[in-house]
């Protein structure tokens, strides 16, 4: 069982105005898709504590049935394991629209199927899916919020950011064919000299993975070729997937702001921050989940670069707070949801060692060239409208999911070793 600390706020208590105080409203049906999700599956908990009917859509590209596993039997829940890529008919009365492949995890046990379609999905979920999940709306009259990304400001010239900064994206930048690959992703495919010639090829002209692709020595779908786009992707999570899933974000969002102005459709948009905490992916290469994973593996804590670089951690529960303001509230947004306090990352591994291993090791590693050097939200628009601030700190936040990852991180050890 997950430790939950959230701030309740009942679903009748007056948020966003609209419903007099004390006048229970009805219980809601709501869709969460990617509800099978770290964020997805700490929304749902909310809302069924709430009351509400939940409907989750998911197809478990990232998600994970087990997080859900204690509402099933529960008559107002229900799973459908569905891609949002394919229409979908659901009576409901609202939507939160999560389901996006956030990170390309689990390329070790199916590097074809995981790799190439992240890359293709990635892109297509965040408009296919978000049109869907739009069209939708429209069709039952539901209100609608996007869960976007602070990655819409790409590289941010500006700091901290406001909602109103249009960022700083290169719409055809760091693909992943056109990669520089730092020498870590190289010394990590030996052993294997066709991957290890591969990678140096590729250092030496970004250009070449096409030209391997092509000529029909390595071809696009097989395992090697894939598997070391995988250690690529993984290696350098940043670069590797960067505009497919910032455009893709950014055209979700106009997508979203297309139905409200031209179809009247109630709309609500999210520019989430960094978040962590319980059911988090392991593998997926963010570097909370490296560095507590790492440090209860008995392993060195990774620090990209010279660790001067800033971000700034929300704990979960405060997310789905903001989240839940957000959708019952009467302003579209968008919304900078994050918590404002910035750290470096050598600064996190700090408050790691505190929290889990004092004695555990730092080891530098290579970063990648356009890895945002600051990122921290200005959340004055959320204060001001939605009545929401963080409350959870990172010396609060971070050892209450550090019970939940020791458990996957030791019966993942044994799975691999039995
Ligand atoms: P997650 O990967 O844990 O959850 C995403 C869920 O969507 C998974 O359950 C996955 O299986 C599902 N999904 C993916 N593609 C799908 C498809 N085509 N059809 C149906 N389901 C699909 O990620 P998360 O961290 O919980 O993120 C939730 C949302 O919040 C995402 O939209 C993400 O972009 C956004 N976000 C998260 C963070 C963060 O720090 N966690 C930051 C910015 C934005
Ligand atoms: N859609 C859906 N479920 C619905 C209604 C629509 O999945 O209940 C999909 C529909 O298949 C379409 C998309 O949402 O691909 C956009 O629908 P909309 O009606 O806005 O556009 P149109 O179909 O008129 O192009
Ligand atoms: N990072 C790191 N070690 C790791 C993983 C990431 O130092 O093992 C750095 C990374 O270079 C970046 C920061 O941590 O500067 C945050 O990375 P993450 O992928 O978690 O989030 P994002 O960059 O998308 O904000």
């Amino acid at each position: 069982t997950t430790t939950h600390h959230y701030q309740y706020t009942p679903w009748h208590v007056n948020v966003g105005g609209k419903v007099p105080l004390g006048l229970k409203k009805k219980s809601q049906r709501i869709l969460v898709t990617g509800g099978a999700g770290f964020v997805g599956s700490h929304l749902v908990d909310r809302l069924m504590e709430r009351g509400d009917s939940v409907i989750v859509v998911d197809n478990f590209f990232t998600g994970r049935k087990d997080n859900l596993g204690h509402h099933f039997g529960n008559p107002r829940f229900e799973l459908i394991r569905h891609d949002v890529v394919e229409p979908i008919l659901l009576e409901v009365d609202q939507i939160y629209h999560l389901a996006c492949p956030a990170s390309p995890v689990h390329y070790k046990y199916n590097p074809v199927k995981t790799i190439i379609s992240f890359l293709f999905m990635a892109h297509k979920t965040n408009v296919v899916g978000t049109l869907n999940m739009l069209g939708l709306a429209k069709r039952v009259g539901a209100r609608f919020l996007l869960t976007s990304t602070s990655e819409v400001y790409g590289d941010p010239l500006q700091h901290p950011q406001v909602e109103t900064y249009w960022g700083n994206v290169n719409p055809i930048g760091a693909d992943v064919l056109g990669l520089t690959l730092p020498l870590s992703v190289i010394e990590s495919c030996q052993g294997d000299s066709l991957l290890k010639s591969t990678a140096y090829m590729l250092v030496d002209n970004p250009t070449s993975c096409m030209c391997i692709t092509a000529s029909k020595k390595v071809k696009k779908n097989d395992i090697e070729y894939c598997a070391l786009i995988g250690v690529l992707v993984h290696m350098c999570p940043m670069a590797g997937v960067r505009s497919c899933y910032d455009e893709g974000k950014r055209t979700a969002e106009t997508l979203a702001m297309d139905y409200h102005r031209g179809l009247g459709i109630e709309v609500r948009i999210a520019r989430i921050f960094n978040t962590y905490g319980p059911r988090m992916c392991i593998d997926d290469g963010r570097v909370v989940s490296n560095f507590v994973a790492q440090a209860l593996r008995k392993e060195p804590l990774t620090v990209y670069g010279d660790g001067k670089q800033t971000r700034s951690f929300q704990y979960v529960s405060d997310l789905v707070e903001g989240l839940m303001r957000l959708m019952e509230g009467d302003h579209v947004g968008p919304f900078n949801l994050g918590n404002p306090g910035e750290f470096t990352m050598l600064e996190l591994a700090q408050v790691v060692q505190e929290t889990i291993d004092p004695n555990a090791k730092i080891e530098f590693r290579p970063n990648t060239e356009d890895d945002p050097h600051k990122r921290k939200p200005d959340i004055t628009k959320a204060k001001e409208l939605l009545g929401w601030e963080p409350t959870v700190s990172l010396r609060k936040g971070l050892p209450l999911m550090v019970e939940d990852f020791r458990q996957r991180v030791f019966s993942d050890q044994k799975d691999s070793s039995g």
